[in-house]
């Protein structure tokens, strides 16, 4: 099944920053403990994504680090043999967990970082903390859990002024560095002080900022799709760029991701704003996993039928479901 890769697996809603562009600086009503999947039942639910065809898996939040002892959950995740297993993580705990989680069996890291500069790391998260990202970065990569990406959205006015110094950061610390567009979530609205609601003034295509870089650094070479969301190139130094555009060139018809939201919500898109309520057939119906990778399955029939669904309209809790 073409669009049965990845699972992604947002593990609490709750997150150590507040993203001027994600999350609502007062935060936001959360997912009451008893309603969070546990591990056991995160690992039964990947199991049977597996039987449905899934082949990978990704750790996300909220802050996926926030929720104590992860690294049982990534035992569990290694012990059935996925194809991969990484963690999408803000970086600030990193430097404490790196080495326990590649012991556990985690593969790789992707660390969230919009700005290389302390001042305006604490105006865009509204956090302190600035460098423990790095630490973070550092100790992931001591502890083996590369390639480490680093995501950064790019926004007009903010932080585009420092597209240039991604590159040449990833460049001499071999990272790859992804930029991503901004898109229209929940965290930007009326009561986001900082940028107010999402606008095009706000906003830079992907393709403008390949334009920059290739301006700077020289032709970019197109060598890899991943995970159907990423177009990533290569510069002549051997630097890795990718750019993440769902605005200007939405990624639906090659997206291979199912995105288990910390209640037990199987989402089809990550603008899904329903989603199916997995808790409650792991709960209610205590049906094996057998039955649950039957829905997966199904859930999977459904999503292809998706494929020409638009963003555009749509607004989505990405700090919940995790991007
Ligand atoms: N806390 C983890 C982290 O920082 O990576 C995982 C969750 S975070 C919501 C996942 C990704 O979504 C981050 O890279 C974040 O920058 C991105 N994101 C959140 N809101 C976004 C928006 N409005 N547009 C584009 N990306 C966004």
């Amino acid at each position: 099944m073409r669009n049965a890769k990845v699972l992604r697996i947002s593990v609490t809603d709750r997150c150590d920053l507040r993203c001027i562009y994600c999350m609502p600086e007062t935060g936001v009503k959360l997912v009451r403990p008893a309603d969070l999947l546990t591990y056991e039942e995160i690992e039964t639910v990947a199991r049977a994504a597996m039987e449905a065809g899934v082949r990978r898996f990704r750790i996300t939040g909220g802050e996926p680090l926030v929720r104590r002892g992860l690294e049982a959950l990534v035992q569990k995740l290694a012990r059935l043999r996925p194809d991969d297993l990484a963690l999408t993580t803000n970086g600030l705990h990193l430097a404490e967990a790196a080495e326990g989680l590649k012991a556990a069996g985690l593969r790789r890291v992707t660390v969230s970082l919009d700005t290389l500069r302390r001042e305006r790391f604490e105006t865009i998260t509204r956090r302190t903390g600035f460098e423990r990202i790095f630490a973070g970065l550092n100790a992931a990569r001591r502890a083996g859990l590369g390639p480490i990406k680093v995501n950064t959205v790019v926004i007009r006015g903010v932080n585009d002024d420092e597209v240039e110094d991604f590159v040449r950061f990833a460049a001499r610390e071999r990272f790859e560095v992804r930029f991503i567009e901004l898109m229209p979530t929940t965290g930007l609205g009326p009561e986001c002080k900082e940028l107010g609601s999402w606008r095009p003034a706000l906003f830079i295509k992907g393709e403008e900022v390949r334009a920059r870089i290739a301006a700077a650094f020289g032709p970019l070479e197109l060598v890899a799709e991943t995970e159907g969301v990423a177009r990533v190139y290569q510069l002549a130094d051997g630097a890795r760029v990718g750019f993440i555009t769902p605005i200007s060139d939405p990624f639906c018809c090659g997206c291979e991701r199912l995105r288990l939201g910390p209640d037990g919500r199987l989402k089809l898109c990550l603008f899904d704003r329903g989603g199916l309520d997995l808790k409650k057939v792991l709960r209610e119906r205590r049906d094996g996993s057998g039955n649950l990778a039957a829905l997966l399955r199904r859930a999977l029939v459904e999503k292809e039928r998706w494929e020409r669904g638009s963003l555009a309209a749509l607004s989505s809790d990405m700090f919940k479901t995790g991007g």
